[in-house]
């Protein structure tokens, strides 16, 4: 691979498995110098030692194991080159929703790189094991997951022996994948020799279709039987896969039968994952299900004090809870939004006042994808057709108010990250298929009815408007 092609090839692999905050707020600040074939070493350039010693320090078995695959070798050095002097200038650092890279330091000061260059070496490990910066000892447990924990913890200690499967499901951003990897990780401190296999079901879902292409169907589905445990993430993938879901069925019919721990999560009940189908539906529901759901205030403050300790950074009780009060429900932006502020406060070297983090946060809090949001495109949509709120709440069938209703459906689910599940219980609609129903239906009309596109248009707009 040509080395200019690398580097957004890692960035989007590493978008895929660690979200894309983390791309913008450190990755994409980072320059790939060069490729040594002959040391087999990286080198890579931070524009500020800050940058690299926080990636070094929590992404450097991730950037060797992923460049080393797009290397094709089994082993790759990753090496910093960089600048001597610390910045001088302030630095900003990027809003979470900046695409555009922030251009490094090191292109607009001299360019004296130093000779210290920070090489690690970690051998590539293969792409679903699972991840050992997510463990039962990181992780906050509080009224909002206590039983997924307890469930998820028991497991871990008599694999297949207890709830088999085990299904969490909940919002994103709620710690679902944590506990998966948690669970793997538990198993394996206590019998090194398990095999544990952990997938995403957007991969499985592509693994399996070329699997096919390539005539290996029989390779991969005896990789998914001969697991020990097997932790299939975010299963709400496998919806309309009906080839991949008999797929999957049979690799689970084969594990429960021998006792094999099979976890999953999803980001909604398994009946209400779109075209699952039923006897897939059936074996998933048929273990133990438990959700995942918001943090309370005390919670989150919790979890920013262990994140905060984690990270070797002090955090006053009055910013913490700013933090937490701020960011309304989602663990990944409190994380996102915690390492922003640690990062302004340190590359600017100003102290972590409230005031600072209220700058920082203000600045990079997207207030129409806050997700409190719910209530304020529902009002807005009825009020652009004469309804209230509680109307489009309501059992209410006629034309009109169901009209309304689909398009503030539509609008939540484009404009929030909320889940269907979420919409549904917002709108108080007994399951969320009438979602799925309204946004098919939007879709179809918006293919051949263009005054309907402009109508959508100006509502949208009318949503996000301050
Ligand atoms: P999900 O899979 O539900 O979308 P993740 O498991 O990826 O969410 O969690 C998002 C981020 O929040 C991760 O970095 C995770 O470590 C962190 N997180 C979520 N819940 C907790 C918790 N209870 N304690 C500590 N960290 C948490
Ligand atoms: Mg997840």
């Amino acid at each position: 691979m040509v080395t200019h092609t690398l580097w957004p090839e890692f960035l989007s692999i590493v978008r895929e498995e660690v979200g894309s905050r983390v791309v913008e707020t450190w990755f994409k600040a980072i320059v790939l110098n060069r490729w040594d074939p002959t040391t087999k070493t990286v080198f890579l350039q931070a524009p500020n030692p800050f940058v690299q010693s926080w990636v070094t320090t929590h992404y450097q078995p991730l950037l060797a194991q992923h460049l080393g695959r797009l290397l094709h070798e089994q082993q790759v050095t990753v090496s910093f080159t960089e600048i001597a002097s610390a910045p001088t200038s302030p630095v900003s650092v990027p809003p979470a929703s900046t695409t555009q890279a922030p251009a490094p330091l090191a292109k607009s000061g001299p360019l004296t790189l130093s000779q210290r260059t920070l090489a690690q070496t970690a051998p590539a490990k293969p792409r679903n094991s699972v991840n050992d910066q997510y463990q039962f000892s990181n992780f906050v447990v509080g009224p909002h997951n206590s039983l997924a924990y307890a469930a998820a913890h028991a497991i871990s200690e008599k694999p297949g022996k207890l709830y088999n499967p085990f299904f969490i499901y909940g919002g994103s951003g709620l710690g679902k994948t944590h506990l998966l990897h948690a669970i793997g990780n538990a198993i394996k401190e206590r019998t090194p020799s398990c095999r544990i296999i952990y997938q995403g079901a957007d991969r499985f879902v592509n693994e399996f279709i070329n699997a096919i292409r390539f005539d290996k169907v029989y390779q991969f589905e005896s990789k998914y039987k001969d697991v020990d445990v097997l932790l299939v993430d975010d299963m709400q993938f496998l919806a309309h896969k009906e080839q991949t879901q008999e797929a999957f069925f049979h690799i689970f019919n084969t594990l429960q039968q021998t006792q094999k721990q099979i976890v999953f999560t999803s980001d909604s009940l398994p009946r209400e994952i779109a075209g699952l189908a039923d006897r897939m539906r059936s074996r998933l529901e048929s273990g133990l299900i438990t959700d995942i759901s918001t943090p309370t205030l005390e919670t989150k403050i919790a979890i920013i004090r262990k994140k905060a300790e984690a990270h070797q950074e002090k955090l006053s009780d009055e910013v913490a809870e700013y933090i937490a009060t701020a960011i309304t429900s989602n663990v990944r932006e409190l994380e996102g939004a915690l390492i922003r502020v640690f990062a302004f406060a340190s590359l600017t070297q100003q102290p972590l006042t409230l005031e600072l983090a209220a700058k920082i946060i203000a600045r990079t809090v997207e207030p129409s994808k806050s997700p409190t949001d719910l209530s304020t495109i529902g009002a807005r949509v009825a009020k652009h057709f004469d309804y209230s709120l509680q109307d489009l709440k309501s059992a209410q069938r006629n034309k009109d108010i169901s009209f309304a209703r689909q398009i503030a459906m539509y609008l939540m689910k484009q404009c929030t990250r909320h889940s269907l599940r979420e919409i549904g219980k917002f709108l108080a609609r007994k399951d969320h298929s009438t979602i799925i129903h309204a946004l098919e239906k939007i879709e179809q009309r918006k293919q051949n009815d263009p005054e309907f596109v402009q109508l959508l248009t100006e509502l949208e707009r009318k949503v996000n408007a301050p």
